[in-house]
Parts: C-alpha cells; sequence; structure tokens
C-alpha cells in the first residue's frame, strides 16, 4: 500500500493552492513536440516553455508513431498546435542496441522470454527522423499552414540542432 506514498504527499502539496481553472486543453505557445521518454530531456524548459504552452508525445525513441500521429492531429485541428518538432536525441538507448539485444537484456531482467516484444530500434537516426517528419508534413489531415521540423537534442550539451 505505501508504493506511492511520497508521490502522493508530493501531489498533496503540489494542489495546495491549485488553480485548474487557469487552463483549458489548447497549447497555449501552439507548439507539439515528439520526442523521447529519456529522463535527461526536459521538453519545455529545454524550449523555454512553460506549464500549459505545448502538447508533449513520448516514446521509445522519440518516434512519430501512428498514435503519435493521431495525437497531432487533434492537437493542430482541436487544440492550437501550429508548430510541431520531432527531437530525438543523442545516445538515445534505441539508437545504441538491436533489438536481439534489448530482448536479450529484457528477458534476462523478467526472467522469462522476451524474444516475442518488438523494439523499434533506430539504425540510422538522421534517416529515421527524416522519415518521421516527412510522415507528419504529409499527413493529409496536417495542414500546409503547420510547421514541421526534425532536431536532435544534444543531451551533453542541452542544445537542439536542426536537421530537417
Ligand atoms: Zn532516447
Amino acid at each position: 500500500m505505501g508504493d506511492f506514498d511520497d508521490l502522493i504527499a508530493a501531489n498533496r502539496d503540489f494542489a495546495t493552492g491549485f488553480k485548474g481553472g487557469d487552463f483549458d486543453g489548447v497549447a497555449q505557445a501552439g507548439v507539439a513536440l515528439i520526442t523521447c521518454m529519456d529522463s535527461r530531456i526536459d521538453p519545455l524548459r529545454m524550449l523555454g516553455l512553460a506549464h500549459g504552452d505545448a502538447k508533449i508525445f513520448r516514446n521509445p525513441g522519440g518516434r512519430v508513431t501512428a498514435a503519435a500521429l493521431e495525437a497531432l492531429v487533434l492537437g493542430v485541428h482541436l487544440l492550437g498546435v501550429e508548430r510541431v518538432l520531432v527531437i530525438p536525441h543523442t545516445r538515445c538507448a534505441m539508437t545504441e542496441s538491436t533489438e536481439a539485444e534489448l530482448r536479450e537484456r529484457v528477458g534476462v531482467s523478467a526472467g522469462v522470454d522476451a524474444s516475442w516484444q518488438p523494439f523499434h530500434v533506430i539504425t540510422d537516426q538522421v534517416a529515421s527522423l527524416e522519415e518521421d517528419v516527412r510522415k507528419v508534413s504529409s499527413h493529409p489531415l496536417i495542414p500546409e499552414r503547420v510547421h514541421v521540423g526534425g532536431f536532435l537534442y544534444d543531451v551533453d550539451t542541452g542544445l537542439i540542432h536542426r536537421r530537417i
């Protein structure tokens, strides 16, 4: 039962004086970003954004998946998104292992066979980024007025570098 006590206590502090009515679901800065789940990435702060400013979609590798496109279509049409940034990062685990290696490591950790679990490893990060940006910009429900950029976040310097 105590598994989450520290987080629940922190939430009580967070909710003290909370003004939920300050926001609606619109991206206040008109920004959406797709990035990796990596805990080195601070998606709002790295772009000078604040709470409420952006739609953020994260997954391993920061890939534009079907679910990411679903989020972007909703963001663009219903939630004020005008600019989309796709931001994978340097030293990403999804670029540094093969699928077989990840299955092996997870299998060892789990103590059961993990060979059936897909891991969408990235063999050429820039080529994948270009493909992902094209998926967004060529999507039939993403209008041309939406600006789409592909960037690589450097986890050592904190800088983003535009690649497409
Ligand atoms: Zn990553």
